[in-house]
């Protein structure tokens, strides 16, 4: 049976899953019931594109990667790539990595195990609205532009995309190497992501000049137009005497590193000295120092101004990097660099830091340390300290926030009427799954500002499920570490992929790990005889007695009267802040009133 809370509508296809199976299922968009999964699917919530993680950690288990595969696509049309890939801001909160409960999930590699493991012949669920008419102009095949293009033609509409380089892919394409990310998985997913008849315009460069397109004649030819140019600007590093950063580019073999990396996706013969050093600390920088052991470099020194644990890449990365050779050297700062007779790079002058107090970012500052300078010898510097956005291809100016990018509104839109921005041009230099998100949200806002009013919205799909999913067992499985290529044959070559994957034992085993947090445990106290076997059985205080339990508005939990005292026991309570889904409970309670649903987010029409 398929009812409903609060008047969702039913989705498409409600009744397919009234004959799948007997189970009740309800749609929800009750508040209470999405600050639920809010709360408690905390790898989910903290997606930037809202990945349903259990759902596919658990069609893994099944054995269904297309599956798998699929329920990822749905939030990010770029699985295998983010998989390989992706910050994971997911895993600094997965459940089973909070105190007490071991190493989080390896999220991001199951990701990709599905990707990888699916059937060869597996095809892609598209579910396209009818065409609407409206067109709409996307600057940029980023990230960002990618998502936004791909939703925005499955909700019916015209999409041209307009891009400088003569691939898409934006950073993907020519800001990381090939080694992290494979060219074939990466062409092979932009290529499904743009099937539905997006017309993609390679080596269009949008701007004032001539031979370019400009905003004007967008918002002219177009409907809508979304701007995803991504940061296109090194940032400028500053030496005593040169705060304009230009000296960079006068001294022979000193290079933005960012530019770099660009020039050698381009297909540029790039070349680097004996010894490099890189000064940056994040993927720009890591990316830098291992491109240079791949181009031949012996000694390769990462010079960060604060400490490694600062780093905003993944500890995968950096140990990597590290197993290759590259050192990594903190509290540092550039302050001169010094060339020989031939204008060539010679040596770079650092001053001494200390670490001072919290940034509001949640990084530490760097402090100089007076008369602490020194000088390294170098062949080849490569600057990384970070990447901005520049805005001079508009001919009409837009808002921006004070970090100089684009400031949009709620639906997306620039403070130009029918101008929408996403991406690396909003949130300056930022990541790849944010992209895809904002992307995506924005392509939503897109939508509801063409046909007048929003078309689709997320409710919970409410489940029973007849028995738990897990067994007591997984709780002691150790994290699986993704398998690598050996050294030094990983370094002779820049497409050798490092990161192997998972095979089909190591995948399931680490799915395993996952407690599958959309489950809801739950004791029916009208049928609880409060003989506490739950309690006894259950491996963490994650069953209480209590007085009474605050249930806010929006579904999270407030004050909890816990109680001692059986005369005042009101109920039994199941905490889901603790409760790490192991079943024990529900196989121990004789009355059977330990009931399991499963909670999913959903987007259906409106
Ligand atoms: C070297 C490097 C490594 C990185 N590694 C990672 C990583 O491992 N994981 C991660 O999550 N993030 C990583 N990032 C960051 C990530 O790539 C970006 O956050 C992401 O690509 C931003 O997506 P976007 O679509 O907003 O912009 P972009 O990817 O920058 O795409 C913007 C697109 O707009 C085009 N464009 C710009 N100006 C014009 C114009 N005037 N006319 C036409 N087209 C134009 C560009 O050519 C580009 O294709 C890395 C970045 C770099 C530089
Ligand atoms: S245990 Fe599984 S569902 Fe829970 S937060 Fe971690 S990955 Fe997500
Ligand atoms: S399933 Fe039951 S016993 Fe296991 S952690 Fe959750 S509440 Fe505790
Ligand atoms: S095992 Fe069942 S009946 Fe006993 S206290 Fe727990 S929920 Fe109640």
């Amino acid at each position: 049976m398929v009812r409903h809370r609060t008047g969702a509508a039913e989705p498409d296809g409600a009744a397919l899953l009234r004959l799948e199976d007997e189970a009740e299922i309800y749609y929800s968009d009750d508040p209470r019931d999405i600050g639920w999964v809010l709360e408690n699917v905390p790898c989910q919530t903290a997606c930037p594109a809202g990945t349903n993680v259990p759902a596919y950690i658990w069609a893994i288990l099944e054995d269904k990667h297309g599956k798998s595969y699929e329920i990822n696509r749905e939030a990010n049309v770029l699985p295998g790539i983010l998989g390989r890939i992706c910050s994971r801001p997911c895993e600094s909160e997965c459940r089973h990595g909070w105190p007490g409960n071991g190493e989080p999930v390896n999220i991001c590699h199951l990701k990709r195990a599905a990707a990888d493991l699916k059937h060869r012949g597996h095809r892609l669920n598209e579910s396209l609205y009818a065409p609407s008419g409206k067109t709409v102009a996307i600057v940029g095949a980023g990230p960002a532009g990618i998502a936004a293009a791909h939703d925005l033609s499955l909700l019916g509409h015209d999409v041209t995309i307009f891009e400088r380089e003569q691939r898409p892919g934006g950073m993907l394409t020519y800001g990381i190497p090939e080694f992290r990310l494979p060219r074939d998985i990466l062409h092979e997913e932009l290529r499904n992501a743009l099937r539905l008849g997006v017309a993609l315009k390679t080596g269009v460069r949008f701007g004032n000049g001539a031979g370019e397109v400009s905003l004007s004649e967008l918002r002219r030819d177009f409907d809508a137009v979304m701007l995803a140019m991504g940061c296109t600007a090194p940032m400028p590093l500053p030496l005593r005497g040169d705060e304009s950063g230009e000296a960079v580019r006068e001294i022979a073999n000193v290079e933005y590193g960012f530019e770099f990396l660009l020039d050698l996706h381009r297909g540029a013969q790039k070349t680097v000295g004996r010894r490099v050093a890189v000064v940056g600390a994040g993927f720009t920088a890591l990316d830098c120092a291992r491109v240079a052991r791949r181009l031949g470099a012996e000694e390769i020194a990462i010079h960060i101004r604060t400490t490694e644990e600062y780093i905003p890449v993944t500890k995968d990365e950096i140990f990597e990097a590290k197993r290759e050779g590259v050192r990594l050297h903190g509290l540092r700062t550039p302050v001169r660099l010094k060339s020989d007779s031939q204008g060539r790079l010679a040596a770079v002058e650092f001053v001494q830091n200390r670490l001072g107090g919290w940034r509001a970012d949640g990084r530490r500052k760097a402090i100089p340390i007076e008369g602490s300078e020194f000088v390294e010898p170098a062949d080849t510097l490569l600057v990384a300290i970070g990447q901005k956005t520049v805005h001079d291809a508009l001919d009409t100016p837009l808002a921006l926030d004070r970090w100089g990018n684009a400031e949009i509104d709620e639906r997306g839109m620039t403070s130009l009427e029918g101008v929408f921005a996403a991406g690396d041009y909003v949130k300056g230099a930022s990541t790849v799954i944010e992209a895809v998100g904002q992307g995506r949200d924005v392509a939503a806002g897109i939508d509801a500002w063409l046909m007048g009013r929003p078309r689709r919205k997320r409710v919970v799909r409410i489940e029973k499920v007849a028995r738990p999913l897990r067994e007591r067992a997984f709780d002691f499985i150790p994290r699986q570490h993704m398998p690598t290529e050996p050294m030094p044959e990983r370094c002779r070559s820049l497409s050798e992929e490092v990161e192997t994957g998972f095979d089909h034992t190591l995948a399931v085993e680490e799915a395993k790990r996952c407690y599958l947090c959309n489950l809801s445990y739950q004791i029916d106290i009208d049928n609880c005889i409060y003989c506490r076997a739950c309690i006894e059985v259950a491996p963490k205080n994650c069953i209480k007695m209590v007085e009474g339990v605050e249930i806010r508005p929006d579904g999270t939990y407030g004050a909890l009267a816990e109680t001692t005292a059986w005369n005042a026991v009101g109920a039994i309570w199941i905490d889901n802040n603790e409760c790490i889904r192991c079943g024990a409970c529900y196989e121990v309670c004789p009355t059977r009133c330990i009931s399991i649903t499963r909670k999913d987010f959903v987007m259906v029409d409106v």
